[in-house]
């Protein structure tokens, strides 16, 4: 049998100290969905989200890929995307960022750089950069869904032979289990509404790329499903709002929820019951 996390809703002695976003993005409409009060401190009030090896990792990977795509098809070779690693580190491996990663401990500097070189390798197992043709990299899209301002910035968009368009999206961590992958993709459908409210024309498919595991799970997109993000996007929302005019963004502490949450000791401190 499922057992529910208990439900926290303690209520701020203050008001809380932040405004509300302007848009929802699919990342940010996760992070409600999965606890409302992490998205209270990460995105209302603006604390901090430290570093970690693991995230580190995903932007510098995403630095070298983004390089790679915005040069003509036949330079998109290993050799110039091995070129394209140190700009990343400078980029993504500050000063601030080596310090967390230190904290959370999980890994250093050198473990990085192999973890990188051998994600930049499986990459090129993967697919031929050489033949992609995108229609944007990195392609930032503001648009209305239904009755929410959402904005997304896609990885890539790829034109494929058939004519169909492909959003792709990178992913650097674990490979979700098949009966994960439903929820995994969920967010990532708002990308393709995102297109068609821009461009009138839905993608066709969906791309994860976990290029820890040399795998791409293809997930096919279809108006249904859109109309249901959607759908989503407008609770949680209209959930936001809710509870910003309340004051009261309810805590779900879980140890599935609270793992990687970053703001385990400001939760602590407010009397919420985390498991770590
Ligand atoms: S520590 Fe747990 S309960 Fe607190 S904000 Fe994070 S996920 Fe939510």
């Amino acid at each position: 049998m499922r057992v529910r996390p208990a439900m926290w809703s303690l209520r701020y002695a203050s008001e809380i100290d932040g405004s509300l976003p302007e848009y929802l993005s699919p990342s940010s409409l996760s992070v409600f969905q999965r606890c409302p009060r992490q998205y209270q401190h990460s995105r209302v009030e603006g604390l901090r989200d430290p570093d970690t090896f693991f995230t580190i990792r995903g932007k510098i990977m995403h630095g070298i890929l983004e390089r790679l795509h915005n040069l003509p098809g036949a330079q998109r070779t290993h050799e110039r995307a091995r070129t394209f690693i140190e700009p990343s580190f400078a980029d993504h491996l500050t000063d601030q960022s080596r310090e967390d990663m230190m904290r959370a401990g999980k890994g250093g500097e050198r473990e990085l750089r192999s973890a990188v070189d051998r994600q930049l390798a499986n990459y090129f197992l993967m697919e031929d950069p050489s033949k992609v043709r995108s229609e944007g990299v990195e392609r930032e899209i503001n648009e209305n869904l239904g009755s929410v301002p959402v904005k997304g910035i896609i990885d890539r968009l790829d034109r494929e032979p058939d004519g169909s368009l492909s959003i792709v999206d990178y992913k650097s961590g674990h490979m979700p289990r098949q009966d994960e992958v439903d929820s995994k993709v969920a967010n990532t459908e708002l990308y393709a509404g995102l297109v068609q409210a821009a461009t009138g024309e839905l993608p066709k498919r969906i791309r994860l790329f976990h290029t820890g595991h040399s795998a791409i799970i293809e997930h096919p997109v279809t108006p249904v499903a859109i109309s249901k993000r959607i759908r989503g996007a407008e609770a949680a929302w209209d959930g936001i709002q809710k509870s910003y005019d309340r004051g009261d963004f309810v805590a779900l502490p879980s140890k599935e929820n609270c793992m990687w949450c970053p703001h385990q000791k400001t939760c602590k401190r407010n009397g919420v019951d985390v498991p770590y």
